[in-house]
């Protein structure tokens, strides 16, 4: 029965799923998020996806780079506190000297050697679950021996290419989604397949997004989506919603940004910008 097994995402939707905020809260309440990323030319993804994490409302982020992402970092954006492991241009050894809400990794962090070993002893230790975009990705799909290390429940977040990597080649797009449903299933995680409507898939069903627009198809609007549904799973909401209410909110702030800039000029940093308008849409 293909109709059971999709839904289409609106607003009426999402509305049941966000969780405003409270009075009597401090930013205790809303989680603490780490984003673990980047490598030497490639920090701006941390950036773009640390500020995302903090404008969709977690309590406090912490970013975790290598060293030369230090000062970049500390000065585009003040709120997120900087990690640094002890190599210069990539990430070698993850060390998190505090018990994190939530894991955002992949976002920039490139695929030298010790970052494929560093990500593979973090796996073993992470235990919540997380969330795994781009090279963290593509780190798996090459050392499928990992997946039995992914905390069930993560989000997976691939755009087409790193799922054709992560599931193998499909010759349809209903062999796309079979194929997804299964690998979801048998690791019992969420994958967001991205695109014009995104499709997050968990537990058998497909939930398919209704915001967005093609200016969105432009660098980094991946890694806003990654510190979003970061932020979202601090804050308590659990995976699957942190998924399809993260993917909504994302084309939202899309469609903001771009009445307000027209699709060529939509920028992922305007993505963020218009995180906190999309959030007015709900009330
Ligand atoms: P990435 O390729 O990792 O940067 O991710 C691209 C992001 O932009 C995903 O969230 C996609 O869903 C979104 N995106 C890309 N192209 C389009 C499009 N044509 N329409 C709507 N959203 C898009
Ligand atoms: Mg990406």
């Amino acid at each position: 029965n293909t109709e059971a097994d999709f839904e289409l995402i609106g607003r009426p939707e999402v509305l049941p799923m966000y969780r405003p905020r409270l009075k009597f809260s401090h930013k205790g309440t809303y989680g603490h998020s780490v984003i673990v990323g980047g490598s030497y030319g490639k920090i701006g993804a941390v950036q773009l996806a640390s500020n995302a994490c903090l404008s969709v409302g977690s309590g406090l982020v912490s970013a975790f780079v290598p060293k030369c992402g230090y000062d970049s970092l500390q000065t585009a954006v003040p709120e997120v506190m900087v990690l640094t492991g002890s190599r210069d241009k990539n990430i070698s050894r993850i060390e998190i000297p505090f018990e994190p809400s939530v894991v955002g990794i992949g976002v920039g962090i490139g695929q030298d050697d010790d970052t494929i070993d560093a990500f593979s002893s973090f796996l073993k230790k992470i235990k919540l679950p997380m969330v795994i975009d781009a090279d963290g990705l593509n780190i798996l799909s090459k050392n499928p021996e990992l997946l039995k290390d992914v905390p069930q429940l993560s989000v997976l977040t691939p755009h087409p290419k790193e799922l054709e990597r992560l599931i193998g080649h499909w010759e349809s797009d209903f062999e796309k989604l079979e194929k997804a449903k299964e690998f979801a299933l048998q690791h019992n995680l969420v994958i967001v397949i991205k695109g014009a409507h995104t499709i997050t898939i968990y537990n058998g069903k497909g939930y398919v997004n209704t915001t967005g627009n093609p200016g969105m198809a432009t660098a980094g609007s991946g890694d806003v989506l990654t510190g979003m549904i970061t932020g979202l799973m601090a804050q308590g909401y659990p995976s699957v919603e942190a998924a399809i209410f993260g993917v909504y909110l994302h084309g939202l702030a899309g469609d903001v940004g771009a009445s307000k800039k027209g699709y060529e000029a939509l920028k992922a940093s305007i993505l963020v910008d218009s995180i906190g308008d999309a959030y007015a849409d709900l009330l």
